[in-house]
């Protein structure tokens, strides 16, 4: 198909996500059609540096010669078979792989295909552990514990456990039952409350809330140190580990949403890693076959099997499965992906680039329209302010992250804003050149896109 037709043909029949089409289908958005490295290239003959690692799962670049080599050796053995009363090599190897480089006693792999399936097989492992642990005495554990502003995939589950409230706020009627935890970070510290006081009353909801529940929390789910899709919202240090001692003292499971966080992006392979914290189960996805295929990944423990390793009529099994659980050329991809973070130490490289954003960062701080500017690794929320003084919002219909998003574009990056929080996330293992590249061309963006709409 010719460049016209490709567009013409999105426009009518390609329904985006989280995208409002009547928008989309006067923007011209690039239409990609290959990429090398750390650059997507469009159908137009543009390149572009990819600002937001795929929507936060690229971790090596693009066509990567080991990880493409990995899947055309798959590919020339079997490119899927089912685990459904078979077992297949890569979902072996894969497995063994993650127990061996994740926090001590996660042993049991659970496969399946996205972040939200990672999830929604946490939640539905946490409530059937419980009810097969429990005597039908005791007051049934339904009920899940999230934090305010959290997103943890788009699937009625997970979606349960969410709260943004224009995301999942229309949903309300399907949803379960949970219980939001005030979010710590400083972006929610209403008028009149220090940082300190503001911390000090979160964690005493927070302790309040676990006492209040725990006979019917089945499980407390959190993104460890950074809130994603938020915008960026960053944790305090040390309070992943008072979550891990409250929910430990109380008997309630953690499950760590590590979809966004896991992989490096925050400075360790594993987010939780950084406060020595051991989950109940750790989800994983986006990142972990390097952003080429999907994959995800529900890590447990011995004490949670144990409540469903029993006789077959017992019908204590997990009843609960995808077609494409532990698809074979994903396997091979994440198994490459993994093998790379040490041939090409992604996390020294994550570690430089922590370093130079932060730096580059600082050129923002007395920035007329940018308010908090917040970093964990190479994850960065810059947030757009009308008036840096009130700390005010610009209006919603101006869509200023949107504005910078365009200009960004023009000038040859990839971003995706989350409202007016610009979002950085180049991906670990991005050379630090390009890294600079970026701030340079975003840091411009802004300037313009304000320049334009404020003038
Ligand atoms: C993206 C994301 C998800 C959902 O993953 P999908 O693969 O898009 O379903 C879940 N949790 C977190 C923290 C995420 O960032």
């Amino acid at each position: 198909m010719h460049p016209e037709e490709l567009r013409r043909v999105d426009n009518e029949h390609v329904w985006h996500p989280f995208t409002q089409m009547r928008a989309h289908r006067d923007e011209n958005v690039p239409i990609i059609e290959s990429a090398d490295g750390y650059f997507l290239k469009d159908v137009n003959g543009n390149t572009y540096l990819d600002g937001v690692s795929s929507l936060w799962c690229n971790v090596h670049g693009h066509h990567v010669p080991e990880i493409d080599q990995a899947i055309r050796e798959q590919l020339d053995k079997v490119a899927h078979s089912t685990l459904l009363g078979l077992a297949s090599v890569p979902s072996i190897e894969l497995a063994g792989e993650l127990v061996r480089r994740a926090p001590t006693g996660l042993t049991k792999i659970f496969y399946s295909d996205s972040g939200s399936t990672a999830v929604e097989i946490a939640l539905k492992m946490a409530f059937q552990f419980h009810a097969q642990k429990q005597d039908s005495e005791t007051q049934p554990r339904d009920l899940f514990a999230c934090m305010q502003d959290s997103y943890h995939g788009d699937t009625i589950g997970s979606v349960s456990v969410g709260g943004i409230p224009i995301f999942h706020q229309i949903f309300g009627k399907l949803l379960f039952e949970s219980v939001q935890i005030p979010c710590p970070a400083a972006f929610h510290r209403p008028d009149g409350y220090t940082e300190a006081g503001y911390l000090e009353y979160c964690d005493q909801e927070l302790e309040r809330l676990i006492v209040e529940n725990h006979q019917r929390l089945a499980a407390f789910i959190i993104e460890p140190l950074v809130q994603g899709a938020g915008g960026m919202l960053m944790h305090p240090r040390g309070y992943l580990k008072r979550v891990r001692e409250l929910t430990a003292r109380y008997g309630i499971p953690l499950i760590a949403d590590e979809v966004a966080v896991g992989l490096g992006r925050t400075g360790t392979m594993f987010a939780c890693e950084s406060e020595a914290v051991i989950p109940d189960f750790l989800c994983l996805a986006k990142g972990i076959t390097g952003g080429y295929l999907p994959l995800a990944v529900t890590m447990t423990t011995d004490d949670i099997f144990s409540a469903f390793d029993a006789e077959p009529d017992e019908y204590k099994t997990f009843f609960h499965g995808h077609t494409y659980t532990g698809n074979s050329l994903a396997c091979a991809a994440a198994l490459a992906t993994l093998k790379l973070f040490d041939t090409h130490q992604t996390l020294e490289n994550v570690t430089n680039n922590t370093e130079i954003l932060s730096k580059r960062l600082s050129e923002l701080k007395d920035h007329p329209h940018v308010g908090e500017v917040r970093q964990q690794g190479v994850m960065v929320g810059i947030e757009l302010v009308e008036e840096r003084e009130s700390n005010s919002s610009f209006p919603a219909e101006m869509r200023m992250g949107h504005q910078v998003t365009l200009m960004a574009r023009k000038q040859g990056v990839i971003i995706r804003p989350l409202g007016d929080v610009v979002v950085l996330m180049p991906a670990p293992g991005m050379p630090g050149d390009l890294v600079h590249q970026l701030c340079d061309i975003v840091f411009a963006a802004i300037d313009e896109a304000i320049r334009l709409q404020v003038a």
